[in-house]
């Protein structure tokens, strides 16, 4: 296949290209680079069958030839990220959502995009279905990604409803290497706290839930449902629903060292726990989220102590 991905150059738009090329695909990767970095597709060679474009999908594209599948994976997702880049991150899922639906439907292409648990906001049900509409703030800092991916959807099945081939993937929390140390989320943040000895930033009480899917088992699902022919949202995320303090906990002992807690203000609409179900996923996928929390962590871990010690020379 010939794939155009959006956001390749971030965590998860990398992998996924990475996970492409491998297969043997073609890719065209676009990113305007506001959070992604090329230094993530560096170890794929020149020879891997990979174009980059530095291009924001806000304005519209050609790409010259024949194209099979257009994936829109470029936003900003980590909260301190679109706290400092709102208009920014309300333009690529809303803006940008509809280039790259363009681009799809001008190639005669299947379109995937990537939603997020965001669009539940802090949620009422628990676990979170897909049928679930959501507890979103509408005005509140979040809603620039929230209402943004929201959108999105509402775009792609507008565009689903005038006959395009569309897939929506709604990602749960999601880790692994390639996450930028200092992006702000709180796996992130605790790794290189902890790395560093200093104190470990638990926000409010750290009573706060997530469930945490290692980065392969997301790319592995993400393959299936764009190979699948199910166009209303599927969730992926993992099982292992766990504190942010036990979160904090779990990485200080894995460092081991001096690092110590300390609790800061909750953020505004915080959501207070979250979970998929993954019902949909397995069934008509046959996914669910196989790395255990224990391995990946110890995965990133291994992969945040080589950047934080390459940091430290100046690399
Ligand atoms: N969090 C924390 N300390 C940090 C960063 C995040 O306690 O240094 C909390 C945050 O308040 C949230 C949870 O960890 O409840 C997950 O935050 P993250 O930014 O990773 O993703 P979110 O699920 O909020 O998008």
């Amino acid at each position: 296949m010939r794939v155009v991905v959006s956001g390749a150059a971030g965590f998860i738009g990398s992998h996924l290209t990475e996970a492409l090329l491998a297969r043997g695909d073609e890719v065209v990767g676009l990113d305007n680079l506001l959070t992604g970095r090329m230094k993530n597709l560096e170890s794929f060679g020149d020879s891997s069958g990979l174009t980059m474009l530095t291009h924001d999908v806000i304005h519209p594209i050609q790409i010259e030839g024949a194209v099979d599948a257009v994936l829109h994976f470029a936003s900003p997702a980590s909260p301190p990220d679109y706290y400092a880049h709102p208009v920014a991150t309300l333009d690529v899922g809303t803006a940008g959502t509809r280039t790259m639906l363009e681009l799809a439907a001008d190639k005669q292409a299947r379109f995937m995009v990537a939603s997020t648990s965001e669009v539940y906001g802090d949620p009422l049900e628990h676990p979170q279905t897909e049928a679930y509409w959501g507890n979103v703030n509408p005005v509140g800092p979040r809603s620039v990604y929230d209402e943004a991916k929201r959108c999105a959807e509402a775009y792609t099945m507008a565009y689903h409803r005038a006959g395009l081939d569309t897939r929506i993937v709604r990602i749960f929390n999601t880790y692994g290497e390639r996450m930028r140390p200092n992006d702000g989320r709180a796996i992130p943040n605790f790794m290189s706290q902890a790395l560093d000895g200093g104190e470990v930033t638990v926000y409010g009480a750290g009573s706060q839930t997530r469930s945490l899917c290692y980065v392969s088992d997301l790319i592995r699902g993400i393959l299936l449902l764009l190979a699948s022919d199910e166009h209303l949202p599927v969730n992926l995320g993992a099982q292992n629903e766990i504190t942010m303090l036990q979160l904090a906990e779990t990485i200080v002992g894995l460092v081991g060292g001096d690092a110590r807690i300390g609790y800061r203000e909750l953020p505004v609409d915080d959501p207070k726990q979250r979970l998929p179900d993954t019902t949909r996923a397995r069934t008509i996928l046959g996914w669910t989220a196989e790395v255990t929390l224990a391995d990946g962590l110890l995965r990133t871990l291994d992969w945040f102590r080589s950047e934080v010690n390459a940091e430290g020379q100046g690399r």
